[in-house]
């Protein structure tokens, strides 16, 4: 049976956060219709966020629960959701607050004016460290120069996706999600809301620099292979150079009559091959080990329980 709108939530460790978002969210569904329908997906949370939803669940039957056996992760987290859901429309939101959920019937509104993806881009970001600003702008702008798609600057996972993308993303399997890239692969008419990111209302960020790594890495994989291009135009440049040099010295020693000698230039470019080869060798095994994981084919998220039928 369909809805009219599936609203999205992944959350990890935010107990204190799920009364107030729970009420504001309800607030804004109810401007668009009173079809629609709450999925939260608690990632393994370490606190009484279970609790919480089951709780909320309980008085209220627009509120469904997803609870994962332990933490997959964000990016599965919004999967399982998105799986799960039965709306026309589907919008993500993080569950600290940092996404208002007042701009969703912003997004709304643009969803009706015909387009299949209506992402909130961030103008402004609030109350984040300054490494985390940096970071991620960069992050953003070149991962736009890496790849061929066109995967929208300052942009998170909140927005919303009509049925089709939702269908379209349950036929790409892939373990490593990166799903800002998957949605922007997929394609249709998209468009952007800007808003001003808040600051996080309880709790701290979720999201240290590993999984950021993580992510970064996943989304620069999964949709470029520029990397292993550097790799090979890295080892052809530096054969190049290292012929013209063997040639130098063959000329030297037996036309000059003088050998090369150096303790240190041998050093220097031993060390120095040593750490190309190294690094070449790890953006191999970066995307072997990618293909590792969805080898293996194993489920993307195990559920403990849920309300949802
Ligand atoms: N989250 C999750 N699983 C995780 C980490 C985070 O479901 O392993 C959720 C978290 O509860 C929040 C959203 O993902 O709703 C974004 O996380 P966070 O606010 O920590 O990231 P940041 O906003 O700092 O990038
Ligand atoms: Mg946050």
């Amino acid at each position: 049976m369909k809805k009219d709108l599936s609203i999205i939530i992944p959350v990890y460790n935010e107990e204190k956060n799920i009364p107030i978002l729970y009420e504001r969210l309800k607030k804004s569904a109810e401007v668009i219709s009173s079809d629609y329908e709450l999925i939260f997906v608690n990632d393994g949370s370490k606190d009484t966020s279970l609790l919480e939803l089951m709780r909320i669940a309980e008085k209220d039957d627009k509120v469904f629960y997803i609870n994962f056996s332990r933490n997959f992760g964000h990016q599965t987290a919004v999967t399982a959701g998105l799986d799960y859901s039965k709306g026309n429309a589907a919008v993500v939101i993080d569950g600290d607050l940092q996404d208002p959920p007042e701009l969703i019937p912003e997004l709304y509104a643009k969803y009706k004016e015909g387009y299949e993806v209506v992402y909130a881009q961030r103008e402004k970001r609030n109350g984040e460290s300054w490494f985390k600003k940096v970071t991620a702008k960069y992050f953003y702008r070149i991962l736009k120069e890496m790849t061929h798609i066109n995967i929208p600057v300052d942009t998170g996972d909140f927005r919303l996706i009509d049925r089709k993308v939702i269908e379209c993303l349950k036929q790409m399997p892939e373990q490593n999600k990166f799903l800002r890239g998957q949605i922007a692969w997929i394609g249709f008419r998209q468009t952007a809301v800007f808003f001003e990111r808040q600051e996080r209302v309880h709790g701290k960020t979720n999201y240290p620099f590993s999984k950021m790594m993580k992510l970064a890495l996943d989304g620069i994989t999964s949709f470029s292979d520029k990397p292993l291009s550097f790799v090979t135009k890295t080892g052809f440049f530096i054969s190049v150079v290292s012929f013209l040099i063997i040639l130098y010295a063959i000329f030297s020693h037996f036309i000059l009559r003088q050998t090369i000698t150096g303790w240190t230039s041998l050093i220097i470019s031993s060390m120095f091959i040593g750490g190309i080869q190294l690094l070449s060798v790890g953006i191999i095994g970066e995307y072997i080990s990618r293909i590792n994981k969805n080898v293996l084919d194993r489920p993307l998220y195990i559920v403990e329980r849920t309300n949802i039928e």
